[in-house]
């Protein structure tokens, strides 16, 4: 059995002198327990406020365990009556070739209905974030100006082609030419800008010139700036992440920029509300059924980025927060 442990916090970019593989020995499952092993790692941006221990809303992992993380798993022995050997489940196994987990915690996968690694991606966590976050705080209506950042990665794909099915003009922000080429030409979006080029906040103005009424913000820093600059009346602001401070180690210098920005959250009667996805888990069973219809009519497409090999997942994980990743970002462990 191979893991990956927390071996120290990191300051900055998380490297392999936090995060180290080491040799463990083969779990056994106790009675009500299924041995797994891991077939897809999810490696998600949430992942790097779990190794710190600064105040968040889920605990950090502690210093010297494995390392959190959703994962596709198959049953290699059971002791839990309902799953048997051969079974596909969704499970929290984290970065681990093999792992043994109470069987009531799993969700069996059928294979049969959807490529079974979806159900850490479109149909998964990431998908599900971004159908609460712009459906239910977003709140778009028919022809409104949606503007989405991290619009390339597993979550900003999936809001913006849902904002298109509703109506709405949808615009990405991305850090790749070619990441804003996709998600024009496969997902239907009607503009995206790159946040690097020296003309950003020009290109911005260009693609939305009716102001922005949906703002889902995935990123910080400067692609917030600006996008605050044109927010219209009564704007709705998902705060779902803020993916530019998460390698923070100080706050940038410069004024209190408090003062100007709550005075815009009064005079444009902007509604901002950060949230987590796990509070609103009563919705599961209204996106997993609209999600499997969209994407049998191809109404929702997506694109993975997986990497082969645990002992890979490190430099893949920096690559997610340098924005290296073409979608959403998975380790695969072993064949499926
Ligand atoms: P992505 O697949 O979008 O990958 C992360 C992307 O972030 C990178 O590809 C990169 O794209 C972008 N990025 C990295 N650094 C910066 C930067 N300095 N400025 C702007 N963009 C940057 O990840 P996810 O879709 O999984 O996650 C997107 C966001 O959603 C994250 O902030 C994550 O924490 C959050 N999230 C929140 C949840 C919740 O419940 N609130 C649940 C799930 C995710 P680019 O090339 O465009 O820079």
């Amino acid at each position: 059995n191979q893991q990956i442990i927390l071996a120290a916090r990191p300051t900055g970019m998380p490297d392999e002198r936090h995060l180290v593989l080491q040799e463990a020995p083969m779990p056994e499952p106790t009675e009500g327990e299924v041995l797994l092993r891991t077939i897809y790692l999810s490696l998600d941006p949430y992942m790097r406020g779990r190794m710190s221990d600064a105040a968040s809303y889920a605990n950090p992992v502690s210093v010297g365990d494995v390392m959190t993380g959703g994962t596709v798993s198959e049953v290699v022995e059971s002791r839990f009556d309902g799953l048997e050997p051969g079974d596909i489940v969704f499970s929290h196994a984290g970065w681990q070739t093999y792992a043994t987990a109470p069987g009531k915690s799993l969700r069996k996968l059928d294979p049969k209905a959807a490529p079974i690694r979806t159900a850490v991606g479109v149909m998964g966590m990431p998908g599900f974030t971004a159908y609460v976050g712009l459906l239910d705080l977003g709140q778009p209506k028919a022809g409104e100006t949606v503007v989405v950042s991290a619009a390339a990665g597993a979550v900003g794909q999936v809001v913006g082609q849902i904002a298109r099915i509703k109506g709405c003009r949808v615009v990405g922000v991305a850090g790749a030419e070619d990441k804003c080429r996709h998600v024009v030409e496969a997902y239907g979006f009607d503009a995206c800008v790159n946040y690097k080029d020296d003309d950003f906040e020009a290109q911005l103005d260009k693609a939305c010139p009716d102001g922005i009424d949906v703002y889902f913000e995935n990123v910080g820093g400067k692609v917030f700036d600006a996008v605050m600059k044109r927010v219209n009346v009564f704007a709705r602001i998902p705060v779902c992440g803020r993916i530019a401070h998460y390698n923070q180690t100080e706050l940038p210098e410069g004024p209190d920029r408090l003062i100007p920005f709550m005075g815009k959250v009064l005079v444009k009667r902007l509604m901002l509300r950060g949230f987590i996805q796990t509070d609103h888990i009563e919705r599961q069973p209204d996106f997993l059924k609209d999600m499997a219809g969209w994407i049998q009519r191809g109404q929702v497409k997506y694109q993975e980025d997986i990497v082969d090999g645990l002992e890979n997942a490190v430099s893949a994980f920096q690559g997610l927060l340098e924005g290296k990743n073409r979608g959403k970002m998975l380790v695969r462990v072993a064949e499926d």
